[in-house]
């Protein structure tokens, strides 16, 4: 939600900004602004590896020239033309180019669609040629006059929103949001085309929300884990930092996951782990999970000790237990993909009752269970490091897992047996 609502809360700012008068920019200012924004969006582009927003960036560059040199231009014709193409393309290109999937900034992911421009540019500007006959008259030129837009103009504005908004519920990608609130700015650069450094603002402000929603996405995959969309063990690392006793740390491990894995494919396993994380992203007790890689998790308790906690992991555990992967289609397959998989079943086909034992085997749907073990350590002490509970949580998680599996170990049960690090329960 947050990352839905920055760019937009960006955006009303500036519009406040620009229209209460507090802040007059003037033509130079919006101009330097627009160029700058444009350049750190395309080096930042260029550095993630992200073609899509290079591409949004010529379209707003391109929609930005057309605005300077023919919707303030003295033929109504050729004013109107311009704000017509713009209106039209910047949201057709928008929605065009957020489509394919990311390529990367390459020579190959970028001509084509560079290319595509170029043509459309040079059809625009055939367009949008001021005729010298045509009677003289520029679009309004008052600060805070707004040209109204052509219907065909809202209509595809309209259009590419619903889109966007569609994408990003679907998607939840910073990417999606940012084309959505650089739409919303263009959409304003243009009802205030007649005023040059509103409608440059207004660039400015969409070049903007481009270049941030490339930081915004590296962030994303920086902290958060892309299967699971789980906090990733970086997130982790960075939340130990800020943790101060009383706090609970608990291990969770998938059992048995190699053998889920060898049995119904790598594709099955990833959803798998993604069943679990859903779950563990809800676990109660005012807990914070991470994945801290492969099939091993964590989850964060501040303020909580090991007695709080066991109550929330013990239902975590049952809800795991009893949660179901059904399987449909080519997941239900009992060997892995690839060469020898196929070679087998071409065998299985050719055996006697392969058919009875399809039909069978297709009667029920295939579901798939797995439990976790879950090792608990509690810090009471300040001097005691978040490595420290850690390790403890580990070795408990060794013993649940020793102990057969699907179980919750504390580290304060093992210290009946044996002493324990100072300070951990
Ligand atoms: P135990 O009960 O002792 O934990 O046994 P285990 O099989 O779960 O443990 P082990 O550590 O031997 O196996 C972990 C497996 O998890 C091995 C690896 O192939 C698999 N794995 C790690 N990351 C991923 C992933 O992202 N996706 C999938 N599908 N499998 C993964
Ligand atoms: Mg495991
Ligand atoms: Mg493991």
């Amino acid at each position: 939600m947050k990352a839905l609502l920055m760019p937009g809360i960006f955006l009303l700012l500036v519009a406040v900004l620009l229209h209460s008068g507090w802040f007059l920019p003037g033509t130079a200012f919006a101009l330097y602004a627009f160029w700058a924004a444009t350049i750190a969006g395309v080096l930042l582009s260029w550095r993630f590896h992200s073609s899509r927003i290079f591409l949004c960036l010529v379209v707003l560059c391109l929609a930005q020239q057309l605005m300077l040199h023919f919707a303030g231009g003295t033929a109504a014709k050729a004013s109107a033309a311009a704000l017509l193409c713009a209106g039209v393309l910047v949201p057709f290109n928008l929605v065009l180019f957020s489509f394919p999937q990311e390529k990367g900034f390459s020579f190959s992911s970028i001509a084509p669609a560079t290319l595509f421009l170029f043509v459309q540019s040079v059809i625009v500007a055939v367009i949008c040629r001021p005729e010298p006959l045509a009677v003289a008259h520029k679009l309004p030129h008052h600060a805070h006059v707004a040209a109204p837009l052509p219907l065909a103009v809202q209509l595809c504005f309209s259009a590419s929103v619903i889109i966007f908004l569609i994408r990003y519920v679907l998607f939840r990608k910073p990417i999606e949001s940012g084309l959505l609130w650089a739409l919303a700015a263009s959409c304003l650069a243009l009802r205030f085309a007649g005023t040059v450094w509103i409608s440059n603002a207004y660039f400015a402000t969409a070049a903007i929300i481009l270049a941030s929603a490339v930081v915004e996405t590296s962030y994303l995959l920086a902290y958060h884990d892309e299967l699971t969309a789980l906090p990733s063990r970086r997130a982790f690392n960075d939340a130990l930092l800020r943790l101060t006793p009383p706090c609970s740390i608990a291990m969770v491990d998938i059992d048995h996951f190699k053998r889920c894995n060898d049995t119904y494919g790598h594709d099955t396993g990833d959803q798998v782990l993604c069943m679990v994380a859903s779950k563990l992203a809800r676990v109660s007790g005012g807990g914070q999970a991470y994945r801290c890689g492969g099939e091993e998790f964590a989850i964060l308790f501040p303020g909580k000790t090991t007695q709080d906690v066991l109550v929330p992991l013990e239902d975590l555990r049952h809800e795991i237990e009893a949660g179901r992967l059904r399987l449909r289609g080519p997941d239900r397959r009992q060997l892995p993909r690839g060469p020898d998989r196929r070679n087998q079943r071409k065998a299985a086909r050719g055996r006697a009752g392969y058919a009875i034992r399809q039909l069978a085997r297709n009667q029920a749907p295939a579901e798939i269970s797995v439990t976790v073990s879950i090792g608990v350590a509690t810090s009471k002490l300040e001097e005691t490091s978040p490595q420290e509970i850690i390790q403890a949580a580990d070795k408990a998680l060794y013993r649940a897992k020793a102990a057969g599996r699907n179980r919750i170990e504390t580290a304060a049960s093992s210290r009946r047996r044996v002493r324990a690090t100072a300070g951990i329960a």
